[in-house]
């Protein structure tokens, strides 16, 4: 039995979002009231992740004060150096940053000639500690070589809602999953990428497995992949039993497990709790994922099980 560690390792879920953005670069809200909002909506923690370009001043943010008891947060920001393939600059995701993080050399949202690239700014992230997505694939429109040129990525962002209300561009599963089955052992993220702009908060969060709400134990247990995320739906427990993922979570209409190429399998309901899914349409994929969606169309995402 098969069982990831999310919901095997010790301690309990703390929901928390990823990706956001105050008037310290491009959002509505000064760092104070963002973190107030995020507290007030029930959640545990938040990362302000600032855009770190040098007409913003490179903010990596100081929210320490806004830590009260039973809410707390983690130094971050969205950092930009380097052009993708579309030769528009790159947006990557890192969540636990120290304070004297390097600046780049990106005074604006333009690539600029000669500073690092986004492989590298990456590298260099998680070399400082942070835990590091691919932000928004399909908003960037990141081909497949763009996303595997960010090797030292730890996860990737299967849902970003700024994207969803913004743009109607929310997705990374497709370039997730191509990364997959490449053998490369990412995690999945949904994030708000909030700005307070429009609807684009509240929207899709991380629930990280840990023994305490603190930045040290959440980002070790980002790192190791022991959360899941949602728009919703919680997941219970989720785990493989020989040829079937089992899934306990909250009520849902569809439960489906996913792997490489067409593979997949879907169990349908009106308020499962438990789901039994056969593995047999999966075709030997050295990994799978359980997506959960309920009535109103939200969904929760598992991270890949590798089955090695
Ligand atoms: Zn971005
Ligand atoms: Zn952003």
């Amino acid at each position: 039995m098969t069982r990831p560690l999310a919901f095997s390792a010790p301690g309990r879920f703390w929901r928390g979002n990823l990706h956001t953005h105050s008037t310290r670069s491009d959002g509505v809200l000064d760092p104070e009231e963002v973190c107030r909002r995020y507290r007030a909506e029930g959640y545990d923690f938040l990362a302000l992740t600032d855009h770190f370009i040098g007409s913003y001043g490179y903010p990596i943010v100081d929210t320490v004060p806004f830590r009260t008891k039973g809410f707390t947060t983690i130094l971050g920001a969205e950092l930009h150096s380097g052009a993708m393939k579309n030769g528009e600059i790159w947006h990557i995701l890192a969540v636990g940053l120290p304070a004297d993080f390097a600046p780049s050399d990106s005074p604006t949202f333009q690539p600029k000639p000669g500073q690092e690239t986004g492989p590298e700014i990456a590298a260099r992230a998680v070399a400082a500690g942070a835990f590091v997505a691919i932000a928004h694939p399909q908003w960037s429109g990141l081909t497949l070589e763009d996303a595997r040129s960010i090797s030292a990525a730890h996860a990737v962002e299967i849902y970003n809602h700024g994207c969803a209300t913004g743009c109607d561009r929310p997705d990374g599963a497709a370039i997730a999953d191509l990364l997959l089955t490449e053998g490369r052992r990412l995690t999945l993220i949904a994030t708000d990428d909030a700005h307070f702009s429009e609807p684009d908060h509240f929207g899709g969060w991380v629930m990280v497995k840990a023994e305490e709400n603190t930045p040290e134990a959440l980002l070790a247990a980002l790192k190791a992949g022991a959360f899941y995320s949602s728009q919703g739906p919680e997941l219970r427990d989720v785990y493989l039993d020989g040829d079937h993922v089992v899934v306990e979570c909250s009520a849902a209409v569809s439960v489906v497990a996913m792997g490489h190429g067409t593979g997949a399998k879907a169990v349908h309901g009106h308020s499962m709790t438990h789901a039994r899914v056969p593995l047999a349409r999966l075709n030997k994929s050295p990994w799978v994922r359980v997506a959960v969606i309920d009535a109103a169309g939200r969904r929760a995402w598992s991270n890949p099980i590798w089955c090695d």
